[in-house]
């Protein structure tokens, strides 16, 4: 299997000093191979992604108050719902919390502009999308003038310590600026235009907002600068590359996932006990089914434990599950099989 050359995390971090004018919207960092390579690693990604997803889901469930927040910006024809959706089709809808932000409402404009963030924000155990954010209220805002420089300026120390505080409070905040180059979004407007079933994509406005381009590269570069903390930091993804935003964006959120290493709740009841009143209930051809049943389930549990082990190793160093682990478990499965049987064989 192919795989990054660099963690996409490092690769595609803005730095301190970032040059938006000078960054290639066609290259692939960290990845040196070729779109189906991207597509296995995709697949492969996906499935691991539903199962750190569920553990999440699984932990909030039991009380612990851990999510996550992936801010997606970009301007129009970056792909933005394109990556929200495709990533999102990995996991478990009730997992995930997608959330758009278009022009404020009425009631919205009457209040901070943090105001409808905060109600949108990830509850525990979820994993929440922003397709645009807060940080319309210094991109858009800026560039129409909306409000006056002396507004929207103290905003990014603001949007700051906003984020602080979202990450004190247990949610792990990820930034990904999709950035697509002039021609390319040229190409994509006219290709809305040609195809009758793009034209609901498309606005008259568009080609205002795109007239202002480098009105809107200045306020992003300045966004990437000034907003860029270690607690949440942005990712900058060159966009021209459909694929390539998708690939990089499943792997910083599945390897970020990975690293928060979520563990199973323990269970708060008595196993034992719980399968034996189940059991009763159960006819013999039934329980006899469950035993057959027991090995594969309890094997499917376990690979899908160890590629999480295993992915968490390769980013972390951590130790690999040993040999006595897989034999632990093993034996972990002959047990409950035995358990069963004696259930079986006392009716
Ligand atoms: P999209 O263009 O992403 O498909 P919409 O048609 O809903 O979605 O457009 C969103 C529009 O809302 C964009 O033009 C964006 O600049 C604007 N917008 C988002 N947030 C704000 C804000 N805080 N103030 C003003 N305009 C905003």
């Amino acid at each position: 299997m192919k795989t990054w050359d660099i963690d996409p995390r490092i690769a595609l971090r803005a730095s301190a000093d970032f040059d938006l004018a000078a960054f290639d919207r066609s290259s692939t960092p960290g990845w040196s191979h070729d779109k189906d390579d991207a597509d296995k690693l995709l697949a492969r990604r996906g499935r691991l992604l539903s199962e750190l997803q569920e553990r999440l889901y699984a932990a909030g469930r039991a009380g612990e108050n851990r999510a996550v927040l992936c801010v997606v910006q970009g301007l129009d024809t970056a792909g933005k719902g394109g990556v929200a959706r495709h990533v999102m089709g990995y996991v478990d809808p009730q997992g995930v919390a997608l959330r758009s932000f278009g022009v404020p409402t009425e009631e919205e404009l009457a209040h901070h502009y943090l105001w409808r963030i905060r109600k949108a924000l990830p509850p525990a155990g979820r994993i929440g999308v922003f397709d645009r954010s807060h940080y319309e209220d210094v991109l858009v805002v800026r560039v129409d003038e909306l409000v006056p420089p002396e507004v929207w300026q103290p905003r990014f120390e603001e949007i700051n310590e906003f984020e602080a505080e979202l990450t004190e409070s247990g949610i792990t905040v990820l930034k990904f600026a999709m950035m697509v180059s002039y021609e390319e979004q040229g190409l994509r407007l006219m290709e809305r235009l040609d195809r009758p079933d793009k034209h609901w994509k498309y606005s008259p406005g568009d080609l205002k907002t795109r007239s202002k381009w480098f009105a809107y590269q200045e306020a992003y570069q300045d966004v990437l600068r000034r907003t860029n903390t270690d607690y949440a930091p942005w990712y900058v993804l060159p966009a021209d590359r459909k694929w390539y935003p998708r690939l990089a964006i499943t792997e910083i959120l599945t390897r970020t996932l990975a690293e928060l290493e979520l563990a199973w709740p323990k269970a708060d009841f008595d196993v034992a006990e719980q399968r034996r009143e189940l059991a009763r209930t159960m006819s013999a051809a039934a329980l006899q089914q469950s035993i057959d049943a027991t090995r594969d389930s309890m094997a499917d549990a376990l690979t899908d434990s160890l590629e999480v082990a295993e992915l968490a190793a390769s980013i972390s160093g951590a130790n690999l599950p040993s040999r006595d682990h897989e034999a632990e478990v093993a034996a972990q499965i002959d047990r409950v099989i035995k358990a069963k049987q004696q259930l079986r064989d006392a009716r």
